[in-house]
C-alpha cells in the first residue's frame, strides 16, 4: 500500500481543451507549458501537444526550453521573458529557440551577438501591463533597430493583458487599442491573448494565442462563463479517507483550535495537506467531493492531513475516495475559497502520486452543487 494523495491526468481532456481553443479563435496555437506545465508534468505534456501538431510551446526560461529539446521534443519553442544574459544566445541558436524581447538590454545583447542564423523573436509592447515590454513610445525605434540590424528573421508582436479576467474592466479594450495603434503598418503577425483573452475577448484573438490555464481545463473567470463552463478539467487531485472518528458537540478539530463542532460530528481524515500543495489557508466549510457528494473541510489544513466533516454521509467509509478538485469540484472554486487562483493550486502541486490516463471525457458531471446541512 502506499500513500493514496494522487494526481491523475487525463490526456484526452488535454487534447479536447486544446481542439477547444482552436475552435474559438481559429489562430494559431503557443500551448504554454511553463512551471512544469502548469504541474502537469511538462514533457508528457509538450508530447501530447507536439502530437496535436501544436504550432509552438512556450516555457518561461531557457532551463525549461532545454529540457524539452534533450528529451526530443521538436516543436517551436518560445521563451516567454527572453534571455537573461548574452550566455544564452548560443543555446537559443544551436537548439533552435524563439525568444521574446521585451527591453533594450536584450537588443543590445543581440546586436553584439554574431549570429549564424537570424532568429525568430517575438517582440514585446507593454500596452498598459507595466511589467515587461517596450513602453509605446519606445516600441517603433526598438523594431527598427531589430530589423535593420539582419539578425532577425521573423518577427511576431505581442502584448499581455492585465485584466481579461475581468469581463466589466475596459482595460484591455484601451490595451487592445493601443497595441492596434503601435503596430499599425509594421509587418509582423500578432498575439495577444492568454486564456481569459481566449475564452473572453474573441476581438484581441490575433495571429497567435498563448493558452495556458484553459489547455488543463480550469477557468480564469471568478464568474461563470459560457466558454469557460466547456473546459475539462485535466487534473483530478484525489486522496483518501484514513481514519474517522465520531466526536460530541462542543470540541475543537485540528491545529490552534479554531473550528469547534456544533453538533455530534463523524470526522473523517483525508490523507492530503500543504506539503502536497493544498492551500494552507483554505478555511473551514471549504468544498471537498465523496462519493458524488460534498463535504466541508473543518479546522486548518495540516502538512499531511485534512479532516471533513462526515456527518451528513453516513455511508462513508475508510478507504473512500476523496476529491480536492477536479470534475464536478473546479479547481477555480477551491481556489476562491482559499483565496488565490486555480493557477497556483495547479502549479503547487508535489509530492503526490501522478498518474495519466487517457479517456474520453463527456461534459462535466457536477456533483451535488449544495451542501447536504450544516
Ligand atoms: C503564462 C503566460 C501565458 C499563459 O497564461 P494563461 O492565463 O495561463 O493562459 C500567456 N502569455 C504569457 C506572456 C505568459 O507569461
Amino acid at each position: 500500500m502506499s500513500r493514496p494523495a494522487q494526481a491523475t491526468i487525463n490526456l484526452q481532456a488535454l487534447r479536447d481543451n486544446l481542439a477547444f481553443a482552436r475552435q474559438l479563435s481559429g489562430s494559431k496555437v503557443v500551448g504554454v507549458i511553463k512551471a512544469n506545465a502548469y504541474g502537469h508534468g511538462a514533457l508528457t505534456i509538450a508530447r501530447v501537444l507536439e502530437s496535436e501538431q501544436i504550432d509552438c510551446l512556450a516555457v518561461a526560461c531557457i532551463e525549461e526550453a532545454l529540457e524539452l529539446r534533450h528529451n526530443g521534443i521538436q516543436s517551436p519553442i518560445l521563451l516567454l521573458e527572453g534571455f537573461y544574459s548574452a550566455d544564452e544566445l548560443p543555446l537559443i541558436e544551436a537548439y533552435q529557440l524563439t525568444t521574446v524581447i521585451q527591453q533594450q538590454d536584450q537588443i543590445d545583447m543581440l546586436l553584439a551577438y554574431p549570429v549564424k542564423q537570424p532568429l525568430n523573436i517575438w517582440l514585446k509592447l507593454d500596452s498598459g501591463m507595466h511589467r515587461i515590454g517596450f513602453l509605446p513610445q519606445d516600441f517603433p525605434q526598438a523594431y527598427q533597430a531589430l530589423t535593420q540590424s539582419g539578425k532577425v528573421r521573423d518577427i511576431v508582436f505581442m502584448t499581455h493583458f492585465s485584466c481579461a479576467d475581468d469581463l466589466d474592466s475596459d482595460y484591455t479594450r484601451r490595451q487592445l487599442s493601443t497595441f492596434r495603434r503601435i503596430t499599425a503598418g509594421l509587418e509582423g503577425e500578432t498575439s495577444l491573448c492568454n486564456s481569459p483573452g481566449v475564452l473572453g475577448w474573441p476581438e484581441a484573438h490575433g495571429h497567435w494565442i498563448r493558452p495556458g490555464l484553459m489547455l488543463y481545463g480550469a477557468s480564469p473567470f471568478d464568474v461563470n462563463h459560457p466558454n469557460a463552463g466547456q473546459l475539462k478539467p485535466v487534473m483530478e487531485l484525489s486522496s483518501s479517507i484514513i481514519a474517522i472518528r465520531d466526536l460530541p458537540a462542543g470540541v475543537p478539530v485540528g491545529y490552534s483550535a479554531t473550528f469547534i463542532t456544533n453538533r455530534p460530528t463523524r470526522a473523517g481524515v483525508v490523507a492530503i495537506g500543504y506539503a502536497d500543495g493544498y492551500p494552507r489557508h483554505t478555511p473551514s466549510g471549504a468544498p471537498v467531493v465523496i462519493n458524488g457528494k460534498r463535504a466541508r473541510i473543518m479546522g486548518k489544513i495540516s502538512m499531511d492531513m485534512m479532516t471533513v466533516d462526515l456527518t451528513d454521509l453516513p455511508d462513508v467509509n475508510i478507504g473512500d475516495k476523496v476529491t480536492l478538485w477536479g470534475s464536478g469540484l473546479p479547481a477555480a472554486e477551491v481556489a476562491q475559497h482559499a483565496g488565490t487562483i486555480p493557477y497556483e493550486l495547479l502549479c503547487n502541486m508535489k509530492r503526490v502520486n501522478v498518474n495519466y490516463i487517457d479517456t474520453p471525457v463527456t461534459t462535466e458531471q457536477p456533483a451535488t452543487s449544495e451542501f447536504i446541512s450544516l
